[in-house]
């Protein structure tokens, strides 16, 4: 397997590299998969290993100060963000503007300043709005010859079918546990308890187990809506309503809100099962046991299903407030309060 510092993915890894060693590139790629998998940091990878100047199919190590003391200095400066002929874009309020395309375009039009290519990273396509989506499409269509565009989208559904018939597809999926919690472990030092937790949690996705692990507010988040759930099954038509109107208003979070209430019920459903063994949330094992004994199975299996259908609901574009109010009412009440 080629060598690259990315968990996961091996396949994508092998294909990408193989691409390069053989010289036979596309001119577009999408990354698609959940949300955090890992798109872009393979993306900016393989970017890395199109541009290094030892074009192996592999980019120079730069992980730590001995590595990056034998890399090129390609790589060096893009493991520094100051490559000119890697351009990375991002959605700004929310959308990829037209502005922000036409910037590319205009860029893309030259020749690279210092190597055979460049490469511009396009992450979460599916927010270009409408204009800038056809502004992208002629560049997909007809690119500079040494251009290279590498897209990333967790929503496939919402890109344009002339975008993606224009583009190589990867399809990510999420790495298996024992890896993310390896690497926990092994890169970010992380205790073995903690290690475990975070790669259940992230459920595969290394983007996701990464940021916990780095930043504690992540998992500060998750308790919140977890002690929101909890207080929201004991509470009134009222109470039930007003949660739904704020997340309402929170379109950020409200995917990550129902995964996590999905993961919580699954787990209590394992338990009623005895399967205690394979549940996600190992810091709230006792908590889980409580509230296994306080519902029917039959009523944790509504909810999830619940679950399920509000998240198609909001991806389908319904009236969010809507969806959200019928979960929220429908939410289990314990047999014993
Ligand atoms: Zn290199």
């Amino acid at each position: 397997m080629a060598n690259w510092p990315i968990i996961g993915h091996e396949w994508a890894v092998d294909l990408l590299a193989k691409v390069i060693a053989d010289d036979r590139l596309s001119h577009a790629y999408l990354f698609t998969g959940p949300a955090q998998v890992g798109k872009t940091t393979l993306a900016r990878t393989f970017a890395r290993a199109i541009l290094c100047e030892k074009q192996t199919g592999e980019p120079c190590a730069v992980g730590d100060p001995d590595a990056r003391a034998t890399a090129c200095r390609t790589c060096r400066r893009i493991a520094e963000g100051r490559y000119p002929d890697l351009q990375i874009i991002a959605a700004e309020k929310n959308t990829i503007q037209i502005e922000q395309v036409r910037v590319l375009q205009s860029d893309a039009a030259l020749s690279p300043l210092e190597g055979r290519r460049k490469v511009f990273i396009l992450r979460e396509i599916e927010r270009a709005t409408a204009p800038a989506a056809n502004a992208l499409l002629k560049t997909l269509e007809e690119p500079p010859p040494h251009v290279i565009l590498l897209l990333t989208s967790h929503r496939r559904d919402l890109v344009l079918p002339t975008v993606l018939s224009r583009c190589q597809i990867i399809n990510l999926r999420p790495a298996p546990l024992t890896q993310v919690q390896a690497m926990l472990t092994a890169r970010f030092a992380a205790e073995p308890t903690q290690a475990e937790l975070l790669a259940r949690l992230s459920g595969g996705r290394v983007g996701w187990a990464v940021e916990a692990c780095l930043h504690p507010e992540v998992n500060a988040v998750r308790n919140r809506c977890l002690d929101e759930l909890l207080a929201l099954t004991t509470a009134g038509h009222g109470g039930r309503l007003s949660w739904a109107e704020a997340l309402s208003h929170q379109a950020d979070l409200i995917e990550e809100t129902l995964g996590l209430w999905a993961a919580w019920w699954h787990d209590v459903l394992l338990v009623q099962r005895g399967a205690p063994e394979a549940i996600v949330n190992l810091d709230r094992r006792g908590q889980l046991v409580q509230q296994a004994g306080l519902y029917r199975p039959e009523q944790v299996e509504a909810t999830l299903t619940d679950l399920m259908r509000t998240l198609q609901r909001i991806r389908a574009n319904v009236n969010v407030r809507l969806a959200l109010d019928v979960l929220a009412l429908r939410l289990p009440k314990p047999i014993v309060a």
